[in-house]
Order: C-alpha cells, then structure tokens, then sequence
C-alpha cells in the first residue's frame, strides 16, 4: 500500500481564487472541502444556493483523477459543464442525448485521464458500459449529486438512485459525497443507509434563509391577490408562480400577460423546445415570471428571483421549502407567498386517496400533508415552524421577517366551534350513516335550508342552526384549523369529512384549540352586514 502524501488545504483555496475567482469559502466549505481531498465520506446538508458545487467541485480538481458526478437532471448537466468548460475546468458529461461520436470522445478524455470533472445520469451508472468504462480511469471522488432522489418516501424518489449503493462495494477506495437541499434527520438516515454512506461525516448548515419572507394567505380570489402582490411589491421583478396542474398554469399565464406581466408557461405537457425556451428566457431575460408546475426548478441558478408564488398548496413542507428557496439565492430580500385554501386540502386528499400507492405509501403522502397544513394554519413564527420540520432551531423565537411575526395574527378561542362542527360530523355518521364534504356540515350549522339540506332531512339534526355565531368564511377556517392539528379528515373522491383518532379529546373538550382568525379583508366586509 502506497500512501500519498496529503493534499494541503492551501491548494484548494488556490483552486477557488484561481479558477472560480472567489476570495474565500463559505459557511461549511472549507470543512467539507478539506475533509473530503483527505479522502473522507461525506453527508452534506446545504439549503439550495448555499454552494454545494464547489464542495465537490474543488476536491475534483485537486485530488488526481477524474471527479464522477451523478446528477438527476440531464438538461442540467449541460448546463453545468458548460459553465465549468468556460472557467477552463476540463469537464465533460455522458447520457442519453448524445449521439455516438460525442460519447465516444468523452470516453477517451476519461480514459486518458484528460478530465477533472464527469456528470453521469443515474441510469447511466447502472449500465455494464459505464460501469467498465469508469474501471479503465482514475476516479477522484464520486460526488451524488441531489441525493434526496434516493428517498423513497420523499417526493423526488428516482428508483436508479438506489442502485448507487454499489458505487462503495465496486470501488471502496474512492471517496463518496451525497449533497441534498431537503433532508430531515428521517431522510438524512435514510440517504446514508441506501448509499451505503455508513461512515460518512455529515455537514448539516442551517436551513434558514433569513432573506426570504414567508406568507401565507387564505385563497379568496387567487389571481386578483396574485396580481396585486406582483404589482404592488414586485413590479418588474423576476418570480416564479408555482401552479398544481397543467391547465391552472396555461390560465395564469394567461392572465398574467394580459394584465401587463411579462409571464411565460412551464410544464411537462409543453414539447421539449418551448420548455428549453422558456426556460432560457426566464434565466437570461430581467424581470419574467415563470409560471409552473413543480416540474421547473429543480437546479434554476437563477440569483434574483424576487418571489415564488404558490397558488395551489404545496404536497409537503419539503417540497414548499424547496420551491420557495429558490427565491433570493443573492441574498437580497424576497417573498414567499401561498395562497391557500380549504379545496386544496379536499384535491390533495383526493390525489392521495386515487393514487396507485400502496397503503405505507398514501399514510406517508397524508402525513406530509398534514405537516404543510400545520405550517399553514400555525399562529406562531413561519420560520420557526419551518425550521422545527428540518430538525433546526430558529436563530431567534421572532424572526420579524414572516407574516405571523409582522403582524402577528389574531387568535380565538375556537374549542366550542370545533366541538359543533366535529359533532355534525359525527351525528352525520353515527345517527344516519353518512358522509358528506365540509360544505354540508357548514350549511347545517348555518342553519342553511338547501336543496341538499331537505333532501336528506339534515334540517331535523339537533345540530342544525347551531353555529350562527360565525360566518361561513370562519367555519371553513375551523375545518382547515381542525384538519391541520388532524382532529378531522378529508377523504375520498368528493373530499368527505370523517372523525379521526383524535376528535374525541376535542369533543370531550380536553384540548384548548386557539385558531387564527380569518384575515381582515373578510372581517371588515363581515362588519358591515352585522349591526
Ligand atoms: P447549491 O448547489 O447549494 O444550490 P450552488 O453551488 O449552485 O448552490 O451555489 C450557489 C451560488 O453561490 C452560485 O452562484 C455559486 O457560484 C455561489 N458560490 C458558492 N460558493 C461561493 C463562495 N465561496 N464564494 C462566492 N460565491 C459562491
Ligand atoms: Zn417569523
């Protein structure tokens, strides 16, 4: 066994000064950097924009061999080569889109050990060809890029992803490093168990991103608040729109170009050369919105997006933070914005409930779920709330820069409602044996004879009439309060309330529930009705 003698750390600042031009590390860097050019596994935990690159970029460039990056994204991967070729890193990619020729040439550069840097897909790495083509160089590091995708309870599972636990037992001596930007501790482990990554050391920066600005709305009117927030706080500014389907985004658009806002289209059912495009434009023009699906984003290094709009609920706070995180990744203030309502709980519910999982599989969607709901309707810092899902302290217990720390929400008393509404929804099950949406519930405690109402004799239930005290808009506040503490459920294809394990504590009146109080759009519109 020969032992080379250790790379000093002073090479790699040089390696940052000299190629990348930057004066210094950042944050963990210079840990994770100088761990891994001494041939360490590592576990990195960096929010997006937080430089993850260069922590595998720099010990690729100075320890002998070839870096392997495995990257998800293939449109990416280009993208990244690109940009290092131009720094006159020597780097080069492998997958499905290049023809023969391209292929072959960069084969020989990593056979002949002419690069730094090779991006690999994971479906790549699963192929006999790749996998003799990777014995016949010298490889540095493998750097797994995105690591998360490994997950498979999270919400980018990429099933080649888990055939990377060969990459320690095929070649043990090369150092490994997973990166992600969503991990929980359950995911961190998970992600070190798949990979195999048993003793790798693991890097975990803070997960706040101090200048964005969280809030989060109750959906009224979605693309008139969106439009006055995009005309009164970012005029002209570039931002992303995040939609749930297809259609929701072609509307918005839309809407949005009418009315004066620069606005392009991005999701999957777009043909791959008007997504490139767009996609372009968004990252080279100044201030255009890119309206999407969750489909875009995944990597978009694009330093000044102002805001990311939510105008459907996210699935799970991971997906939330990571969307929202790439909002002001130069640092400069920006907006978190949702718009939310109770028919996003009902659609999502019903996504799950239709889904092809398996039983494990739709529990864990509901539980992600609830987390964003909670998130959603806590009175208490965004930020905080945020940062507790990740395992992570808040710097401070206000952090003066969400919505519930700037104007802080008022809250109520709400045990008494949800004891009303909670046993609608149990008379409605125990004493007729049915089930029925949120709607039903709130036109029976409103006292409301509807056609729906006198079809089913709902008028004769005791409870009928007995929450005249508070307004619609209040009561379907009460649901989505009592659906994210999980004292109630949504379920099936019309999004039907039913009891769950913990309605009993509320309905015996154990548990205090202090609720929100509706914004005060609706309030003072509320005060003129009522003398
Ligand atoms: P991530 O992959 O974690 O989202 P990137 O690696 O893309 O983040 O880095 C985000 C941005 O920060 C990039 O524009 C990158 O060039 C810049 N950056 C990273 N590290 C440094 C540093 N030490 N000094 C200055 N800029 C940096
Ligand atoms: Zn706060």
């Amino acid at each position: 066994v020969t032992s080379a003698p250790p790379i000093p750390v002073s090479d790699a600042v040089d390696a940052l000064n000299r190629v990348f031009g930057y004066p210094e590390f950042r944050g963990q860097q210079r840990d994770i950097v100088e761990h891994v050019i001494g041939g360490g596994d590592a576990l990195v935990l960096m929010p997006t924009g937080g430089g993850k690159s260069l922590c595998y970029q720099i010990p690729a460039l100075v320890r002998p061999g070839t870096g392997v990056v495995i990257s998800p994204l293939i449109a990416l991967m280009q993208d990244q080569v690109e940009a290092l070729r131009t720094l006159g890193v020597r780097a080069g990619f492998l997958n499905s889109t290049q023809d023969f020729e391209e292929r072959r040439l960069v084969e020989a550069e990593f056979a002949g050990g002419e690069l730094d840097l090779l991006y690999v897909a994971p479906e790549g790495l699963g192929t006999p060809g790749v996998q003799r083509l990777l014995d016949r160089g010298k490889i540095s590091l493998f750097a797994i890029d995105e690591a998360h995708c490994v997950s498979q309870w999270g919400h980018d599972f990429r099933p080649d992803y888990l055939t990377l636990s060969m990459l320690h037992e095929r070649w043990p001596d090369v150092p490994r490093i997973a990166l992600t930007a969503t991990a929980t501790t359950a995911t961190r482990d998970e992600i070190a168990r798949r990979l195999r990554l048993t003793e790798a050391r693991h890097f975990t920066a803070s997960f706040d991103r101090p200048n964005i600005q969280y809030r989060i709305v109750a959906k009224n009117d979605p693309k008139k608040q969106l439009l006055e927030l995009l005309r009164t706080e970012h005029p002209g500014d570039a931002g992303i729109v995040y939609c749930l389907s297809r259609a929701s985004v072609e509307k918005h658009a839309e809407y949005l170009s009418a009315h004066g806002i620069p606005a392009l289209p991005y999701h999957a059912g777009l043909d791959a050369r008007t997504r490139a495009t767009n996609q372009a434009r968004f990252l080279r023009e100044d201030g255009l919105v890119m309206v999407a699906t969750i489909a875009f984003g995944m990597g978009i290094d694009k330093p000044d997006v102002r805001f990311v709009a939510h105008l459907d609920l996210p699935k799970s706070v991971e997906g939330y933070y990571q969307e929202t995180g790439r909002a002001g990744r130069d640092g400069l203030p920006s907006t978190a914005w949702l718009a939310y309502g109770l028919q996003d709980v009902v659609q999502l519910r019903k996504m799950i409930d239709s889904s092809e999982g398996d039983a494990a599989f739709r529990r864990n969607a509901a539980a992600h779920l609830d987390a964003m709901l909670a998130l959603c309707e806590t009175v208490s810092c965004r930020r905080a709330q945020l940062l507790a899902y990740f395992d992570q302290e808040a710097p401070a217990a206000s952090c003066d820069n969400c919505d519930t720390c700037l104007t802080p929400p008022e809250s109520w008393d709400g045990t008494v409602p949800a004891q009303k509404l909670l046993s609608t929804v149990l008379r409605l099950q125990r004493e007729r044996n049915q089930k029925f949406g949120a709607g039903q519930s709130i036109d029976i405690l409103l006292g409301k004879r509807t056609e729906k109402v006198i079809q089913f004799r709902h008028d004769e239930l005791t409870v009928f009439g007995i929450g005249t005290d508070l307004r619609e808009a209040e009561w379907r506040g009460v649901v989505r309060q009592l659906l994210a503490g999980g004292y109630l459920a949504v379920e099936g294809e019309y999004g039907t309330l039913v009891l769950t394990d913990r309605s009993a504590s509320a309905l015996r009146g154990e548990v205090t529930l202090m609720m929100r109080r509706e914004v005060a759009v609706q309030r003072s519109r509320s005060s003129t009705r009522s003398p």
